[in-house]
């Protein structure tokens, strides 16, 4: 086991990602709703996540379709954890954006299968199951709605368009592209993007669980 934390210590984090973390982060084996980013990813290091979790996949899947039907280009799975780990993202969003994508939140479904909360499941306002979709986009309680409106105000003082923030363009922000007046990607207009469109995801979030 030595010998194989050592060869796994050589390989330079890219590599890593190459090779485990889309197996790894499927899958579960360390109590994710009380993890840090960190300890989530040196057990994605360790390999020692194991049970295959569905929501990271749908996840992925919500991000590569809405790029893609934004931008005409499909992002590879690795791309999209790339995206997720830039430093300009302020810790607490960069924890809030890996435990949605792993499905570390105690949402939804997660009651569903316990013998004494079901109703948890539910949010009673809008008697839905609530999931992180719901609570972003579909809510008419968590303040989605007046957040996402404050926001594109703020973006189209860049006179740019404002893409519709869908579920998989939320998690998939930091993927979008715009273009300078020359064609060029303009790399201070996505960060801007991806800036707005995360403080005001976990925004919403914040005030779900207040
Ligand atoms: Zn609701």
């Amino acid at each position: 086991a030595d010998k194989l934390a050592g060869e796994g210590a050589k390989k330079d984090m890219p590599s890593l990602l190459n090779l485990n973390i889309m197996k790894s982060l499927t899958t579960e084996g360390i109590r994710l709703a009380s993890a840090t980013q960190s300890q989530i990813y040196k057990a994605i290091i360790k390999q020692r996540i194991l049970i295959p979790r569905k929501e990271t996949t749908i996840n992925l899947e919500y991000i590569k379709g809405a790029i893609e039907e934004a931008t005409g280009m499909r992002p590879t799975s690795e791309r999209i954890w790339l995206s997720l780990r830039h430093n300009f993202f302020a810790k607490s969003i960069r924890e809030f954006y890996w435990k949605t994508m792993v499905g570390a939140y105690y949402l939804g479904e997660f009651w569903l299968h316990t013998q004494h909360q079901k109703d948890r499941a539910i949010c009673t306002e809008c008697n839905e199951v609530e999931t992180m979709k719901h609570i972003l986009t579909e809510c008419m309680v968590s303040g989605q709605y007046d957040i996402w409106k404050l926001t594109q105000k703020l973006w189209e003082t860049t006179e740019e368009e404002w893409p519709e923030p869908s579920y998989g363009m939320i998690l998939g922000c930091n993927l979008m592209e715009f273009k300078d007046k020359e064609g060029n990607p303009n790399k201070s207009l996505r960060r801007f993007y991806t800036i707005i469109v995360t403080e005001a995801a976990f925004l919403i979030w914040k005030i779900r669980c207040e």
